[in-house]
């Protein structure tokens, strides 16, 4: 299949060529419609390191944003480490949006700050479990405006204790009608179980 072939719009279609990316890869190609959908579907895909699923859902999250509505949080993505949410901020989301001009995007690590109250002004976040839950908590966060959440090692996200009941307040916070994308490399049975409880009705690709 061909990027062309996904219904991606002008300027994600520059993005991903850009990036040099020529022809999506599997995981990619089974995902994207399923990403792009409309209505939107839930997805809970299981693909390898290295296997392109960054791109898949930074583009899904940069498909279901607008630019031009204010920057409350269109798009969330919540992953287990800050080294995570740092590589998938500046070796994906930072070069596939190149072309997206007044995208605004803000990373949510533990040590980054905003005066209580203020809310965060960016289409995009991308946070560890405890700062994401924290800015959702101090209202800083809208979760009504959240078109997409992102689970990315999901099965970590829904196995380690902590992180489960923040990702379980996160997922409880944006409500039934946000699409939710679980990403992970490995999903052991018992995590897919609960996984699937938190997402609700989905598609699964467990490659
Ligand atoms: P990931 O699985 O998200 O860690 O991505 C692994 C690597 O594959 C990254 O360096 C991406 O830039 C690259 N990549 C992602 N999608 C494609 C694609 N469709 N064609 C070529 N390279 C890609």
């Amino acid at each position: 299949s061909t990027f062309q072939e996904m219904n991606l719009p002008p300027h994600l279609l520059s993005g991903v060529f850009g990036m040099g990316f020529d022809k999506p890869s599997a995981i990619q190609a089974y995902a994207l419609p399923r990403i792009l959908a409309a209505p939107p579907q839930n997805l809970i895909a299981q693909a390898q390191s290295g296997s392109g699923k960054t791109a898949a859902f930074v583009l899904g999250m940069l498909y279901r944003v607008a630019v031009d509505d204010p920057p409350t949080t269109q798009a969330l993505c919540v992953t287990p480490t800050r080294e995570l949410a740092v590589q998938i901020v500046h070796s994906c989301l930072v070069p596939m949006a190149a072309n997206i001009g007044g995208l605004r995007t803000r990373m949510g690590l533990a040590g980054e700050t905003i005066e209580r109250g203020r809310t965060v002004e960016a289409h995009i976040v991308v946070g560890t479990p405890g700062k994401t839950c924290e800015w959702l908590k101090k209202r800083m966060i809208d979760p009504k405006t959240v078109r997409v959440l992102v689970l990315d090692e999901a099965d970590e996200m829904c196995n380690e204790s902590s992180h489960r009941a923040n990702s379980l307040l996160v997922r409880k916070a944006v409500g039934p009608q946000c699409q939710v994308l679980f990403f992970s490399a490995t999903f052991p049975p018992a995590v897919l179980e609960y996984a699937e409880k938190m997402v609700g009705a989905c598609d699964k690709i467990l490659i």
